[in-house]
């Protein structure tokens, strides 16, 4: 099967393959048409490595995923050939711990594509279990489809919140996940969701979506901003999206007492916790690791049409030009938000 390899750090080809076809009785054959190219496809590309996860055989990558079913195992009753689905691309082991706790995020057993040693599926045909496989309505594209992945990380990080209706929020880090969880949060019943960053292009792409209100911290501050919104109160709920250190100097500030920080972004160091600054608020601290159980609602939002993802898509490469896109992806440009693969018609 032809499939974009990273043969190691730093070199793609896009070559054949020998991947596993065979269907079991609760699985699906699909087609894939779309799929993402996200930050960690890119990360294992440029350096080989994310935290303890490192590349030491060659793997497919991709795990943003949608397509057509073209093959359902016997067992299978709710998916037949010819829909068009996306898919959740971890996969826990079904009798563990975690899993019967609804926590199969965290399943230490969990088989995640593109993670090493799981290959992805940038890839035209992929065998995937049908408990992890989701209908797509036909009003949502293939492309939104693929987009269902990370917006089902903004999901988790707006469920761990706990979100009252009216609430007001704050995104620090205005990449894909960060506006992607605005506008979770935004469907989760917040008011108003101030989003930060130091790049205007990144904040003139949030602030498309009205209730995402940018804050460019190169001009003005956040903690100003938020404040003299609130107040002096302070936001009910924070999301660090950022995953920079720098983003924890001062963030319980940016907090009303009783209020949520929510951890979503991964820092690639340590960081400095200002515990005395949480423990005065009594801040609820949560994280997010992927998600659990918010494919449905992912879906769900997009059908609905009250979130709109497509204005998030910057642009569409053929499967033969995935090195290409791969390579633009590793450039990171700020009006860059989510650039796609598109392996079917
Ligand atoms: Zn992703």
């Amino acid at each position: 099967m032809l499939a974009l390899v990273l043969e190691r750090k730093g070199e793609l080809s896009l070559r054949e393959i020998d991947l596993p076809a065979t269907v079991g009785p609760d699985d699906v054959k699909v087609a894939i048409h779309t799929v993402g190219v996200c930050g960690s496809d890119v990360h294992y590309y440029t350096h080989g490595a994310i935290g303890p996860f490192v590349v030491r055989e060659p793997m497919v990558l991709g795990h943003e995923a949608a397509g057509t079913i073209t093959d359902v195992g016997s067992n299978v009753k709710n998916l037949k050939v010819g829909d068009r689905v996306c898919m959740e691309p971890g996969v826990p082991n079904m009798s563990s711990r975690a899993t019967k706790l609804g926590i199969y995020n965290v399943d230490p057993d969990v088989r995640f594509w593109a993670t090493p040693p799981v290959h992805g599926v940038l890839t035209p045909e992929v065998v995937h279990p049908a408990a992890f496989t989701y209908k797509l309505p036909d009003n949502v594209s293939f492309a939104e489809g693929a987009m269902v992945e990370p917006f089902a990380v903004g999901l988790q990080a707006a469920t761990r919140a706990r979100i009252t209706p009216g609430d007001v929020a704050v995104v620090i880090g205005c990449g894909p996940i960060g506006i992607m969880t605005g506008l979770a949060a935004l469907a989760g019943g917040c008011s108003r969701v101030f989003i930060s960053d130091l790049s205007e292009p990144k904040l003139q792409i949030a602030a498309q979506y009205s209730g995402l209100v940018p804050v460019n911290i190169t001009k003005q501050s956040l903690n100003d901003t938020v404040s003299s919104a609130t107040e002096g109160w302070g936001a009910d709920v924070v999301f660090e999206a950022s995953g920079s250190p720098r983003a924890y100097d001062g963030i319980f500030n940016l907090l009303r007492p009783g209020g949520a920080l929510v951890l979503v972004g991964l820092p690639v160091e340590q960081v400095a916790f200002d515990i005395p600054g949480a423990i005065v608020k009594e801040a609820r601290i949560e994280t997010v690791f992927r998600y659990a159980n918010n494919f449905d609602r992912a879906v769900n939002l997009i059908a609905s049409g009250k979130v709109d993802l497509k204005p998030l898509i910057t642009e569409t490469f053929d499967f033969k030009d995935s090195i290409a896109a791969f390579d633009r992806a590793a450039k990171g440009l700020p009006q860059d938000v989510k650039l796609q693969i598109r392996l079917g018609a």
